[in-house]
Parts: structure tokens; sequence; C-alpha cells
């Protein structure tokens, strides 16, 4: 769609809308009673800020991006005893891990919810305690994580999976064997990890050696979208999309999305949601130290220019102040386009041949998010500590369809996370308040018009657009909960120029590449590029969510490690220590890799 022709009408004025009927088209008048023309930055900041008279070379290694992902390869990289240097262009770390202030607010921004890490020592605990130094903590959420709402209709996802079988059972009554053959599909996915990460790890030549494995022994399904395996279960459509119904969890519907992503995630929470205690926040805050115990550090307003090349070898970066810093290897967090389109010199990508890889590839959707601000506390308001996630009907695909095209067409996903119940320690830190957050796809096509004009200052227009989309959000939040009407102190929407500026995706892209069926047949996607010296790192390589980079960033660590030094280091961390309390014995880890997805706590 042409941006220049981009009005947004409102919600269901399309004639696709299948319920706009109950729309209330002018819900509040004033959905933003304070206001913001000229928003200033938060003032949470994580992170030092870069000076080139701060650096203190020589560094073993330098990660560009401070996302979960170059966090924890940092973060390993220092157990192991190496000094390692962290570069965010931001001005606080964390990726899409950090949190905002403003207006007496602060909000999460990527990290609505966390699974695997309950009372059982998962890998995906140990691993965060480990990079932590133990001090990150973790507060359940409601036993329902997830609340799947078609139309007027509730659909509880129940932590535990018994209870998640027991609980879509009694709903979907008779399906019960379906409901169990979809978990062992999904289990089936979690015992392919080891697999997927070895063959990371292995020296190219290894693939087709691989590919022959996963030919002949893996079932079919880890190579089919999510409704394609689904259907294969059942012709219920209520219950596909009920099975379903967190897929904004990785960007893609059903129809398009592979059926290892959706499997992974739908794993990752059958255990139950947690959150951050003291927001999300204290993940770059609690790591950042075990950086800095071997001499490293992580700067923010740290932008890479450039990677710095001699002959064939990355030697290092270049700073946009021109700052040349030099390191054996240098490893990027920035997502796959921005490593080989932007700071790769193009002779050099297209002698390793990553131009024709990324054609192979596509970035993932992008989104808005309204971010909005209560002068009450959660429990005066009835906040729940369950995610909702509101659809207009059980038709995934064409209800997405129609709104990209068209984006007056009704909003197909509506996201709503409400962190302030979620984290204990909210009210400590802002007493009287509570926040929310409502989530919608967006096209970047939409906003791209005003790409090049500065943040907080993108004109009026602008602002009446976003304004749009704001009012069309409250009224699916009011919707379901009546009580907030007039109850809003703040809001303010982030749309895809936001993602782009905060963090570096150039599409707004949500979740880095997109995860069809095609991006996990690519064994391009590993830590260890062509261009000797330079390494990835984050979710481009594994998956998206905060799990899937981190454990991407052990990943990375490993291989730059080697087997001997990374095994140790892997002993160490799944012997259940922390960086500060480094244990020596344990079993397998890398066999083990993914497998904490397979456990009950
Ligand atoms: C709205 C939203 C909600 C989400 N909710 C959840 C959730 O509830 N649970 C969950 O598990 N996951 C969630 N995710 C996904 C999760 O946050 C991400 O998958 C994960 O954090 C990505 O980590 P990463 O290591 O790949 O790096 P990123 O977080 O993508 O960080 C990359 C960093 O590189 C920096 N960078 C880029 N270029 C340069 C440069 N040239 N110089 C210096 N720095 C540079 C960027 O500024 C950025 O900080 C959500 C994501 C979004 C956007």
């Amino acid at each position: 769609m042409s941006a220049s022709n981009t009005s947004v009408p409102s919600e269901g004025s399309s004639s696709s809308s299948s319920s706009s009927s109950s729309f209330n088209p002018n819900p509040n008048p004033n959905p933003n009673p304070n206001p913001n023309p000229n928003p200033k930055p938060s003032r949470l900041r994580i992170g030092r800020r870069y000076r080139a008279g701060r650096l203190a070379g020589p560094y073993d290694a330098i990660v560009i991006g401070s996302g979960i992902g170059g966090l924890t390869t940092a973060a390993l990289l220092s157990a192991a005893g190496k000094k390692v240097l962290v570069l965010e262009q931001h001005y606080t770390a964390g990726g899409f891990t950090h949190a905002y202030d403003r207006n007496g607010y602060e909000w999460d921004v990527g990290v609505h919810y966390i699974g695997d890490v309950g009372g059982h020592p998962t890998m995906t605990r140990k691993l965060f305690d480990f990079i932590s130094g133990g001090h990150l903590q973790w507060a359940p959420m409601d036993s329902t994580y997830d609340r799947i709402c078609l139309g007027d209709e509730q659909y509880d996802l129940v932590a535990g999976r018994e209870a998640f079988v027991d609980e879509l059972s009694r709903r979907f009554p008779g399906q019960r064997p379906v409901i169990e053959a979809y978990l062992e599909r999904v289990m089936a996915v979690a015992s392919a990890m080891p697999l997927i990460t070895l063959e990371k790890l292995c020296p190219r030549w290894c693939a087709p050696l691989f590919g022959l494995y996963k030919k002949l022994r893996w079932p079919d399904y880890l190579h089919k979208t999510t409704y394609e395996v689904l259907r294969e279960l059942t012709d219920n459509e209520t219950l596909i999309a009920v099975l379903t119904g967190q897929w904004g969890d990785n960007g893609m519907t059903p129809k398009t999305g592979s059926f290892i992503i959706h499997a992974l995630i739908a794993k990752h929470y059958l255990y139950g949601g947690y959150y951050p205690v003291g927001g999300a926040s204290k993940m770059a805050e609690t790591i950042i130290p075990q950086i800095q115990k071997t001499g490293g550090e992580v700067f923010t307003y740290a932008r890479v220019e450039t990677l710095l090349l001699d002959g064939a070898r990355v030697t290092g970066v270049r700073m946009e102040d021109g700052t040349e810093i030099f390191a054996p290897a240098v490893i990027s967090n920035a997502g796959v386009f921005n490593t080989f389109e932007k700071l790769l010199p193009e002779s050099a990508a297209s002698a390793a041949g990553y131009p024709r890889q990324l054609q192979t590839v596509q970035p993932s959707m992008s989104h808005l998010c309204l971010y909005i601000g209560l002068r009450k506390t959660a429990a005066e308001l009835g906040l729940p500590k369950t995610n909702y996630w509101l659809y207009p009907s059980p038709d995934y695909q064409a209800d997405t369809e129609a709104f990209l095209q068209d984006p007056g067409a009704e909003i197909p996903l509506v996201y709503i996370s409400f962190p302030s119940a979620k984290d204990p320690e909210f009210e400590n830190r802002y007493p009287g308040r509570a926040t929310i957050e409502v989530v919608a796809p967006a096209q970047y096509a939409w906003f791209e018009r005003w790409q090049e004009k500065t943040w907080g200052k993108r004109g009026a227009d602008y602002e009446a657009l976003k304004q749009q989309f704001s009012e069309r959000l409250l009224a699916h939040l009011y919707r379901h909960f009546s009580q907030l009407r007039g109850q809003i102190d703040y809001c303010e929407l982030s749309t895809p120029l936001s993602t782009r500026h905060f963090c570096a995706y150039t599409q707004g892209e949500i979740y880095g590449l997109n995860h069809d069926p095609a991006r996990f047949a690519q064994t391009w996607l590993r830590p260890k590029t062509r261009v000797p010296g330079l390494y990835l790192t984050g979710q481009d390589i594994m998956s998206c969510g905060v799990a899937g980079a981190m454990f991407a960033g052990l990943v990375t660590a490993q291989s730059l490690l080697g087997w001997r030094r990374g095994g140790a280091l892997m002993r160490r961390i799944f012997s259940g220590s922390t960086a500060e309390n480094n244990g020596a014995q344990s079993t397998s880890p890398l066999s083990k890799l993914g497998a904490d997805r397979l456990r009950a706590p």
C-alpha cells in the first residue's frame, strides 16, 4: 500500500469487518488527557554512556548490540575469562528487553512474559541465573497465563500439562485425544532442538549429513506450517484457533508460520508465565556486572558504523564518531539484515555470498503498542496477571490479510498485557499507579513517509494517525475492561518507526526474521559466519523470544570458545552454579540444550 495514501478510517469501516456493529467509533473523545507534544527521553538508563576516552582495551571480543543475545554471549565469554566490549546504539542497554519511563510511569518494551523459569531448575532458569549472578528474580503470573478471546468467547490456557489439557477438553468435549496428540507433536519439536543446535555448531561441511538425517528421521510436520500440522489432527477450526492463539508471540499467522516456532513457544509457556521482578530492565542491569568482572563494559549511545576488515578478516569496528576499536572477534547482535547489508562492507558481504542468502529470509511483521498509565494500583483497578489475546474471529489469516491491506479493516489481533499487575515491585517504585500495554500488528509502509523525521517531532499528521489507532485500541481495551473508562491518566503509541529508532530494525520488525518453514531450513543462520572474525548472535540465529535469543547467546559463546573450553563453561552453567559461584561438574549440557522444554516444573 502506498504510504502517502494512508488514512485510517474508524474501526471496521471496511467491508471486511465481521463484527463492526459492536464497535463504538468514539469510545473516548480524549483518550490522552495529558497529551505530550514534546516527549522527554526516558530517565531509566542501564549501561554506561560511550566516550572514546572511556575505552580500556585491548578487548578479546566486541559485541554489537546489547539485546539479550549479545549480553548473554558477553557474560559467558567473561565467565570464561575474556574481556568483552558491548556497544549499544540506544541510550539504554537491553535491546527489546529495555524498559522506559515517562510522565511517572514505566513500561517494558519486548518482555511481557517468560516461560520455563519457575521453581524447577530448567536450563532456561539455570542460564538466566548464571548470567545474572543469581540476581534476576521471577514472579509467577496467574495460572491462566493467556486468555484467547474469539469474538465474545473466551478460552483459557492454564499452566501445567494436565491442567492445560483438562481445561481445553472441558471447553471442547470429545477433543481430548486431539489435544493430547497436539502436545505430543509440540514435545517432538523440543526433542529436535539439540540436533538443530548442534548443526549450528558443527562445521559447514556437516550440513548435508544433517540434511539427510532430517529428511529420513524427522517427522514431516517439522517442515510444515502450524495450520497444516493442526489440520492433520482436527477439522475443528475453533480448537485450532485456540491452540494457535499465541501466534502474536512469533508474528506469523498459523497458516504462514513454522510449526517449529509455534511448538517452541507453546511449550515454553506450558508450565506458566513469569515476569522479571523489578521490570524488564532488571535483565540488563543484573547481567552487566558479570561482563564488568573481567574488565569488560557495556556502552550505550555507541553506534557502530561499520566493520573493519584486514583483507577478508573482520578485525574490529568503526564507531559513528570515527573511533576504531580492534578485537580478535566481533559478534553482531544487530540482526542479519543490519549485519550483512549495513555493517559489513558490501564487497566482503558479496564475496561471502550473503546478499543471495538474505533473499531466502524476510523481515518479520511490525507492530503498534499503546503504553497506558493509570493513577490507581493494579489491584484497585482489578487488572489481571493474565495476557488477553483478542480476535474478531477464528480466521486469523483472512482477518490479518484484510487489515494489512487496509488499515481501516478490523484489527485482527489485539494483545493486552498488564505489567504493573505482574511485577510485585511495581508499587514500590510507582506508588498508586498502574500500567497497561496494548499491542497490534502494523505495516511499516503506513508510517514510512515520516521515517526521516526526528523522534518526537514527526508532525501533526503523524500524531493524528497515531491518535486514530490509539482510539481504536482503547475501544478494544474498554470492551473487555469497562472499569477502565475514565481512568487513564496518560497514554502514547509506539509505531514501527519507534522500533526502527530505538532498536535499529530497519522495517520496525518485531521479531527479526520471519519464522516460516523456509527460515528453519537456512543452514547459514549460525554463529560463525563465512567471514573470519565475524560471529552472529541473537534471535536471528535461533528463534525470537527472550529465551530463544538468550540460547543463541549461549551457542555463540560455545562457538567462540570451542568444544573443550565451551563444554567446561556449559558444565558450570548447567550444574546449577551462578557466575559468582562457579561449580565444576555436570553432564552433557549440549545434548540437553533445549531439553528443558520437555520437563515439568
Ligand atoms: C512488542 C514485543 C513484545 C515481545 N514480548 C515478548 C515476551 O513477552 N516474551 C519473550 O520471550 N519475548 C518477547 N519479545 C521478543 C524478544 O523481546 C526478542 O525476541 C529478544 O529480546 C531479541 O533479542 P536479541 O538478542 O535478538 O536482540 P535485540 O533485542 O533485537 O537487540 C539488538 C540490539 O542491537 C542494537 N544495534 C543494532 N544495530 C546497532 C549498531 N549499528 N550499533 C550498536 N548497536 C546496534 C539495537 O539497538 C538493539 O539494542 C517481544 C518483542 C517485542 C518487540
